[in-house]
């Protein structure tokens, strides 16, 4: 089953910041029924292009977009979902500390990078789950938790 996930950040920013654009790559944590392993940082180095799950070294999903509008940032990708069980946890998935409480099939973790125009005038490249500092000294993100989810796919709705 294919489904889109998607994450929303909307930063706020400090000192005149301005969101200025994403940059690669984007990470995300997701549960591979390739691997049957949860929570593998699958990297997607380019947009309109597949991710690389590491665990297998295959690929798997697929960036399909970013959107910078003032204040806020939409991600997209795609992947398939199949439930499983998951390979090396097999009888401690719902205790084991990095999966207990956590949805299975949904992005669980996230990291790209943001280019910020400070009011100083320096534009800076920072880490989504940083705390963003600009050379002159000031912070230029007061909050900016990045939220995710995910939507079921209709199937005559694929992009790869
Ligand atoms: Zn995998
Ligand atoms: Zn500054």
């Amino acid at each position: 089953m294919k489904r889109r996930g998607f994450c929303v950040f909307e930063p706020e920013l400090l000192n005149d910041g301005v969101l200025a654009s994403v940059d690669l790559p984007l990470e995300v944590s997701l549960d591979c029924p390739v691997c049957q392993r949860r929570r593998r940082t699958v990297l997607f180095a380019a947009l309109n292009s597949p991710g690389l799950c590491p665990y297998g070294r295959h690929e798997f999903g697929w960036w399909v977009s970013v959107t910078v509008s003032p204040g806020a940032v939409r991600l997209e990708f795609d992947y398939d979902y199949v439930p499983f069980v998951d390979a090396k946890h097999t009888t401690n998935e719902d205790t084991y500390a990095p999966y207990a409480g956590r949805e299975k099939g949904a992005p669980t973790w996230v990291r790209f990078r943001y280019w910020v125009q400070c009011g100083c005038g320096l534009r800076r490249r920072y880490l989504s789950d940083e705390n963003a500092q600009c050379g002159c000294g000031r912070r230029v993100l007061a909050s900016g938790e990045a939220r995710l989810g995910w939507f079921e796919l209709p199937i005559s709705g694929t992009s790869e």
